[in-house]
């Protein structure tokens, strides 16, 4: 079968598998524990692609996400969480070890490249796609191809600093980068934690936050409040430098009822323009974002 593209999604604590037809159609999907070694990490990932291919019925053209990047300068994988990876050519490996061309890209960047493709952004020509989750990325796709920039940080609005401060926000909460009042700090879950236990005296956490606020609690409801705003502001600057037709939302936190809708209503009173007409939407594909994103790295008719 011709057509056929393989997508991994190698995660810190899994690694999965697909193998999409033509039209974007899922064939077959495997999922693994991942090893936390580096050769046991390619070994997995020849047996996954093996697998993946037998039950489609095809072979194919691989891409793979992860959580990091391959340094354009020395060719090895660097920020990544899966600290084993770090230091290893893992693309030109997977090359060697697949005997065929592999493309290894940023985790968020997979996420926005599936939802561009056929997800909640697909027929947008610029779209940016928002990771909500432990950390705060992002990733850039125009007109179906991922931006990757110079240096590989395109879409990462995370280590920004929170726009338009209030005095209580100033200098905001230390962020792992080194710096202070990062947006991560603000809208990542645990950010949501902080500013919920700071108000109101309660250790809880994003899930127990969420069923809070469904239940009309006044803390819960007051620390989604300032969350919705903080988003918007963070996302206005991003509007303002690219203007994309869509924000596409990811990560455990873009599941909070209604946060699509809020926060595009919220980012109208910052963006500038006197009629805002930026989509903010949520992902289609869920976890299989990632996964699904690896795979679209390679044209359907590679
Ligand atoms: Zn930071």
């Amino acid at each position: 079968m011709s057509g056929v593209r393989i997508g991994i999604d190698l995660g810190g604590t899994k690694i999965e598998a697909i193998a999409l037809g033509p039209s974007g159609a899922e064939l077959s999907r495997v999922r693994i524990a991942t090893p936390r070694d580096y050769e046991g990490t390619l070994r997995a990932l020849a047996d996954l692609v093996a697998s993946v291919e037998r039950a489609a019925g095809g072979a194919g053209p691989v891409g793979v996400g992860i959580p990091g990047t391959v340094s354009p300068v020395t060719g090895l994988v660097k920020n990544a969480n899966s600290t084993w990876l770090i230091g290893h050519p893992l693309d030109r490996d997977l090359e060697r070890t697949l005997s065929r061309p592999v493309r290894v890209m940023n985790d968020a960047n997979c996420f926005a490249l599936s939802e561009a493709s056929d997800g909640a952004g697909a027929g947008a020509s610029v779209v940016f796609g928002v990771i909500l989750g432990t950390g705060v990325g992002g990733g850039v796709v125009v007109v179906g191809r991922p931006l990757q920039g110079a240096q590989l940080i395109a879409g990462e609005w995370g280590h920004n600093p929170l726009p338009w401060p209030e005095d209580t926000e100033r200098p905001g909460p230390p962020c792992y980068c080194g710096k202070l009042g990062c947006i991560e700090t603000f809208v990542s879950g645990p950010g949501l934690e902080l500013d919920h236990r700071h108000a109101t005296g309660r250790a809880w956490s994003t899930h127990r936050i969420a069923e809070a606020l469904s239940s009309g609690d006044e803390g819960a409801t007051a620390a989604y409040r300032r969350y919705v705003g903080r988003l918007a502001r963070g996302l206005a600057t991003v509007v303002n430098v690219l203007d994309p037709d869509v924000v596409v939302l990811g990560g455990g936190m873009s599941n909070l009822p209604g946060l699509p809708e809020d926060a595009q209503g919220a980012l109208a009173s910052w963006v500038f323009t006197d009629q805002a007409r930026t989509r903010v939407v949520r992902n289609l594909h869920g976890d299989s974002s990632g996964v699904r994103g690896a795979a679209w790295l390679w044209p359907a008719d590679a």
